[in-house]
């Protein structure tokens, strides 16, 4: 299931979360790897300058369109640090991307908030597979799932 692989390139997708934070952005990072293991992008949320829209699982998606073939990007596999949001796995789906691994899914991540208080975002958390079917999912990985919780609770709660 998930490997040491995988789980290097789910640290990555932390980092990259805490990289987030660390700007002012929303706490999330992912990476878009090849069929062979290349690291082909990672990116970041940078939603803090007003568009919603920049989630780094919708980044790579596009990126993986504009450079990848179709049978190139079905052996793909998308790291992510919290599970997609239904934007995401739309454009997960409609570009024809492989797997998915996730540190955390969409369902913690809604619990956790609701335990801070946040609003309910204008987007309803739904799992990858409502939106995407035939996906292959992973997750979530516990000890890393930790590091995310702790990330959203620094974002919303700052001390
Ligand atoms: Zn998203």
């Amino acid at each position: 299931m998930v490997d040491d692989t995988d789980l290097q390139h789910l640290s990555r997708c932390v980092e990259l979360a805490a990289e987030a934070l660390a700007e002012g952005d929303e706490p999330f990072g992912s990476v878009l790897v090849a069929g062979d293991g290349t690291v082909l992008g990672e990116d970041r949320n940078r939603v803090a300058g007003g568009d919603r829209t920049r989630h780094p699982e919708f980044a790579l998606a596009r990126l993986a369109a504009a450079n990848l073939a179709l049978a190139d990007r079905a052996a793909a596999t998308v790291y992510t640090s919290g599970e997609h949001c239904p934007m995401c796995a739309a454009a997960h789906g409609w570009v024809g991307l492989g797997r998915i691994v996730y540190a955390s899914s969409s369902a913690q991540l809604a619990a956790w908030l609701a335990e801070l208080d946040v609003p309910a975002p204008p987007v309803r958390a739904l799992p990858v597979t409502e939106i995407v079917p035939g996906a292959v999912v992973e997750g979530p990985v516990p000890p890393l799932a930790e590091q995310v919780r702790e990330l959203q609770r620094r974002y919303h709660r700052p001390s």
